[in-house]
């Protein structure tokens, strides 16, 4: 199926938080839109905050937990009349060095540094090969692409945000990540690293009429939702989204 917009979410919650407005007005205006989010799966844990992760969200195991999360997703995007991708890749948060018994990223101290540990190297190459045959399948080049700029350094946010921008250089629409967006000095350090500062346009939606259908989505994200408003997820992020776009 081709698709007005693509939004390139790392998690399943991040487009929705970030952008369902947008999916929502779009929809509501008769575009198709499809979230296609990255890392949509967990292997077995092997650090406290993986095995902390897993209970917090009242889940026995990652498995039960991300077929759970998949199908929240899916429920989502559904309420706001768009359609879904999962591409199945390890979130960070359970990638394991090739002996799997080792952690890639020991606690979420290296996850949310920004800085992407060599040992992802092929998984980068694995996710633009995929993001490429999701490109090649659209034959309307003139399809919009939403994803993150990569506000609070998750290393699944910006490796996304790497890996878009190289399969669709200029012409991508950075969404501010929900909830970091909220800290002024994480949003500017990201846009000078992003070098988004001067190079781009921002734009703000008033999406405060739908915010009620974003409200739904979201709370769609059941396993989810407690540490959402504990991390700062507010009110604002319902009525009002942030973008930046490429100056031509
Ligand atoms: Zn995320």
């Amino acid at each position: 199926m081709l698709f007005h917009a693509l939004f390139i979410s790392p998690h399943l919650d991040d487009a929705v938080l970030s952008a369902g407005g947008e999916v929502a007005r779009l929809t509501h205006d008769g575009k198709s839109a499809c979230i296609v989010t990255v890392f949509t799966r967990a292997a077995a844990p092997v650090t406290r905050d993986a095995h902390g992760f897993i209970e917090e969200s009242n889940e026995e195991n990652a498995e039960l937990l991300f077929s759970k999360r998949r199908l929240e997703d899916r429920k989502a995007a559904g309420v706001l009349g768009a359609h879904h991708v999962h591409m199945g890749f390890i979130d960070a948060l359970f990638r394991t060095l090739p002996n799997k018994s080792e952690p890639l990223y020991p606690a979420y101290k290296q996850i949310f540094s920004g800085n992407i540990s060599l040992n992802d190297r092929l998984l980068c190459e694995q996710i633009r090969v995929g993001l490429q045959k999701i490109k090649n399948r659209q034959t309307d080049k003139r399809v919009r692409i939403y994803a993150p700029l990569g506000v609070g350094g998750h290393v699944d946010h910006i490796i996304t945000h790497l890996c878009v921008r190289e399969i669709f250089p200029k012409q991508s629409i950075w969404w501010e990540d929900v909830p970091y967006r909220t800290h002024p000095i994480q949003l500017f350090k990201r846009l000078s690293e992003a070098s988004c500062y001067n190079a781009t346009n921002k734009l703000i939606k008033n999406t405060l009429q739908y915010s009620k259908q974003k409200l739904n989505a979201v709370r769609c994200y059941k396993s989810q939702i407690a540490k959402l408003e504990y991390s700062g997820l507010s009110d604002i992020d319902y009525y009002a989204e942030a973008y930046y776009t490429h100056v031509k």
